[in-house]
């Protein structure tokens, strides 16, 4: 059935998955687990191809997986979230790292329009962040490993047929990691389901594993470090700019249209000045995201490994989950009331607010990331202050010389929250040099991309503000967190200096 799909343009593929997305309009969708059925019409529509190599019947294209997520994101931002999640973060690594015979046994089944799911199972109760704190082992066993341990929060807890499971070995006097794909039925099981606040298409739970893999379904990686981890989340992390980028979309629409048909008072809502001041931080927000989504179809490969882009995908992540939540905030103030109401005939803000709330806890919670970029950039300063290593520095430079921005507030001891403020600075810097790009590669209109500068540069002036915060010595903050070394990164699963 879905041999028919492989022979089509990149156009006529995305045109059928267009066809079908409105069915799934999360103003009518109802709020519930996605029934295999519908997950049937989508795997028949080939939203799984892209990921997949052609020797495997797939359609393997990069731009496709981005296409298809934004394009389920418009109408339906958890089904982006579905998607996502079994193709960027669970088969990705499975066509990019298995051996042969590992792929030769999974690969086909998610190729032949079959309701397959398959899920990433990674945090546990006691981590998410730090996952060097995580308790789930592996052991050598007759025939292959044993792998133990308890896992949560992990998306299709209940209904995934496969999993990519990492775990720890400490057998040997020192630490090794380990990934491994293991079948449901090998012994996965859901202890307690969960009830998200959003995302109601997917199902999660508490999950116990207690299972003996085959040795080939060890993905060879490096067990030193979780570095290979770091490198399995990438993709879906840049993937939050095409999902950022068809949610936005629909949620510029949807305000627009309700501030024009609401009536306050003799005319409508957005005939008020501040009605239009928040219109305008959500469609600053939606370029903000397109740009970034430029970013991810023309400078980024989900075909190919990713660490290379690490600091580019930490900032894409966070920037976009920032944004997605922010404008997702104004679009439900502007509601008012009828923006507290499931299932309101008027609008979809209130679920929409709840969708996005937690893009910016999951997947790295963006302050980890935003430390993490901060910490990547401080080891390659070479001696020169940030701000210096700023404006020199290919990502953030084209940026920081057109809008002449005044960094110089980053160039002093950074204790941990400075870290995370700096993190994000730097992020938006990075943006503003991607809407400089995708205004230029595609002729956007000027007082569309003059606007979304001036919301980032007022982030940035933002950051400042808080640091001089800071600088008045926060009751609580304390004294004892020593600022680190520096050049020298805290944390060893990000790129090292001589890599990247
Ligand atoms: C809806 C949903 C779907 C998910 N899907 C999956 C999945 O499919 N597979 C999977 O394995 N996991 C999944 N997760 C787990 C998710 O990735 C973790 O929840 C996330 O990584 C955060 O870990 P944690 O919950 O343990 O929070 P913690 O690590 O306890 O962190 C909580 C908070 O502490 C603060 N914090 C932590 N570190 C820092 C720092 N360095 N600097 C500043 N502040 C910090 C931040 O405010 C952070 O948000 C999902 C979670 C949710 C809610």
């Amino acid at each position: 059935m879905t041999n028919d799909l492989l022979s089509l343009s990149t156009n006529e593929f995305i045109a059928g998955i267009e066809a079908i997305a409105p069915r799934f309009d999360s103003a009518t969708y109802p709020q519930q687990n996605l029934p295999a059925d519908d997950w049937t019409l989508l795997t028949r529509a080939g939203v799984l191809l892209p990921t997949l190599p052609k020797e495997y019947g797939g359609r393997d294209s990069h731009i496709e997986m981005c296409r298809v997520v934004e394009t389920l994101s418009e109408w339906n931002l958890p089904l982006g979230m579905y998607v996502t999640v079994i193709t960027a973060v669970a088969l990705r690594p499975i066509v990019l790292w298995a051996g042969e015979e590992a792929k030769q046994e999974v690969l086909p089944l998610y190729a032949g329009g079959d309701p397959m799911i398959c899920g990433f199972a990674s945090t546990e109760p006691g981590c998410g962040s730090a996952m060097s704190g995580m308790t789930t082992t592996f052991e050598e066993v007759e025939g292959g490993y044993r792998i133990r341990g308890r896992k949560h929060w992990q998306a299709f807890s209940l209904s995934a047929h496969w999993w990519l499971v990492s775990a720890k070995n400490d057998e040997h006097g020192r630490r090794e990691y380990g990934y491994f794909i293991v079948k449901r039925s090998e012994g996965f099981r859901t202890l307690q389901p969960y009830e998200p606040l959003g995302l109601k298409v997917i199902d999660y739970g508490l999950n116990e594993i207690d299972a003996v893999v085959p040795r080939h379904r060890r993905i060879p990686a490096d067990g030193r470090t979780l570095r290979p981890m770091v490198e399995m989340l990438m993709a879906s992390r840049a993937m939050m700019a095409a999902m950022g980028c068809g949610f936005l979309r629909r949620i510029s629409r949807e305000a627009h249209a309700y501030a024009d048909r609401r009536r306050i008072g003799p005319g409508p809502q957005s005939a008020i000045r501040f009605v239009r001041y928040r219109l305008a931080a959500i469609d600053a927000s939606y370029t903000v995201c397109a740009a970034l989504n430029h970013h991810l179809q023309t400078a980024l490969d989900m075909k190919d490994a990713m660490i290379g882009a690490f600091p580019a995908v930490q900032a894409i992540k966070t920037v976009a989950t920032e944004r997605m939540l922010s404008a997702a905030h104004h679009y439900q103030q502007l509601v008012g009331g009828e923006g507290y109401r499931c299932g309101s005939p008027t609008n979809i803000s209130a679920q929409a607010f709840l969708d996005a709330r937690v893009y910016t806890i999951f997947d790295g919670t963006n302050d980890l990331l935003s430390q993490q970029l901060t910490e990547y950039c401080l080891a390659r300063t070479d001696g020169r202050a940030l701000s210096r290593f700023l404006a020199e520095w290919p990502l953030t430079a084209p940026a920081v010389a057109a809008h002449r921005l005044d960094l110089g507030f980053l160039d002093q001891d950074l204790r941990q929250e400075h870290m995370v403020l700096a993190g994000r600075a730097i992020a938006y810097v990075f943006a503003i040099g991607q809407v400089m790009r995708w205004a230029a590669e595609t002729g956007a209109d000027a007082g569309r991309t003059r606007a979304a500068i001036e919301f980032l540069k007022a982030d940035i002036a933002g950051v400042a503000t808080e640091f001089g915060l800071l600088a008045t010595g926060l009751p609580g903050l304390g004294d004892d967190a020593a600022a680190p070394p520096a050049g020298v990164p805290f944390s060893r699963s990000i790129p090292a200096a001589t890599e990247a």
